[in-house]
């Protein structure tokens, strides 16, 4: 599955999020073979990497899904076609050839060869905004400073530490309250940037001693030994500090998104997205599109929901540079049915 080469695929996909894996089964059902790489080492993009216990309510035909759950559906979905994944490496360049056929390099060393590249690489080169504090990388290994939660029972009975005045600090904190020691939430305002409900239980929280609400506050340091925090010390504007027992820190101060290696492919960026004709969501060059999050055209709504719609209009877009001269007929699932293999 992960082993470094140069071969050929028709399409290659850059990003194994929600609407890469989508594109699979679209290729797949118009007999179109893919390779998807991801810089992450499993796929899911954001839903698998940032909230893989969060319930979505905006797909189609669930009422509620918790997002890793639809990751698995979408790869039970693409199963059929055999998808090629290379995870673990970034794509880091994509030249085209005198025969028009695109080959995309990535960090492992694979060169790629197709006649399209489908660009589903979400917000780029996602990473987490890092707070300022010295010596925060001995703290990374995974044992005590995490800026994602992926498994809410590693947190049983832990002194965690939250920071941040968003949506993920304020919605871990009423999660993780469930189960911890013991739950601080450090922001540097005493209001919150999350929805209204969810702000008011985390102060029904705090007032009945559940969550130590630790405002206005801001990080200032770290302490522990051997990359085991010990405790987090926090400090107000008067710049009086506070000692938190911890074990863990989770910071939430959102998303460095930048497209990485992306911005470098040669094609037409509008404010760090990557810009399409919404029919074909082809990109300004010829052979390579753009679907998902880092697509845009006028109207674009960032949602897994229209990614999936774009995957489909890319895939058909596709099928005459893979089947030159093969006439593709618009036929419905039920229809065409699944192939046994194709
Ligand atoms: P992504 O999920 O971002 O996946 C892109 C992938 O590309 C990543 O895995 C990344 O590693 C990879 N990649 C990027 N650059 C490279 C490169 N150079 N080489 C290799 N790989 C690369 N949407 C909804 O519709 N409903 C919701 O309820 C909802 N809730 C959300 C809640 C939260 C907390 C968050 C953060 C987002 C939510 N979203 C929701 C948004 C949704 O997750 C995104 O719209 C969706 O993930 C976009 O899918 P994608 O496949 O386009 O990109």
């Amino acid at each position: 599955m992960s082993t470094t080469s140069a071969f050929e695929t028709d399409i290659v996909i850059i990003g194994a999020g929600p609407v890469g894996l989508f594109a699979v089964f679209q290729a797949g059902m118009l007999g179109m073979r893919c390779t998807v790489v991801d810089a992450l080492d499993a796929p899911g993009g954001q839903c698998s990497a940032l909230y893989p216990e969060k319930p979505i309510y905006d797909i189609p035909g669930y009422p509620r899904i918790e997002a890793q759950a639809l990751i698995d559906r979408l790869a039970e979905q693409a199963a059929p076609f055999d998808p090629d994944h290379r995870l673990g490496r970034q794509v880091s360049a994509l030249t085209q050839g005198d025969d028009g056929r695109w080959t995309v390099a990535t960090s492992a060393g694979d060169r790629i060869t197709a006649r399209a590249v489908i660009v589903a690489a979400g917000c780029g080169a996602f990473g987490p905004n890092r707070p300022p504090l010295a010596g925060i990388e001995a703290f990374e290994d995974g044992r005590s400073v995490h800026y994602y939660v992926r498994r809410r029972e590693d947190y049983r009975g832990r002194r965690i530490v939250i920071a941040g005045g968003g949506d993920s600090a304020v919605d871990w904190a009423l999660s993780l309250a469930e189960v911890a020691a013991s739950v601080a939430v450090v922001h540097r305002r005493d209001r919150f940037r999350a929805a209204p409900e969810s702000e008011r239980q985390l102060k029904a929280l705090a007032a009945a001693g559940r969550i130590d609400l630790v405002v206005p506050y801001q990080l200032d340091a770290l302490e522990g030994q051997g990359g085991q925090l010990q405790a987090v010390i926090v400090r107000d504007l008067d710049g009086n500090a506070r000692q938190l027992d911890a074990d863990i820190l989770l910071p939430f101060f959102g998303l460095a998104m930048t497209l990485g290696p992306i911005a470098d492919f040669g094609l037409n960026l509008d404010r760090n997205h990557i810009t399409v004709a919404p029919a074909t969501m082809a990109t300004s060059a010829p052979g390579v599109f753009a679907i998902g999050d880092i697509a845009t055209y006028p109207g674009k709504l960032k949602l897994i929901l229209t990614g999936f719609a774009e995957a489909a209009a890319a895939a058909h877009a596709i099928h005459p540079l893979v089947h030159p001269g093969q006439a593709l007929h618009f036929e419905y699932s039920t229809t065409r049915g699944l192939p046994d293999k194709r």
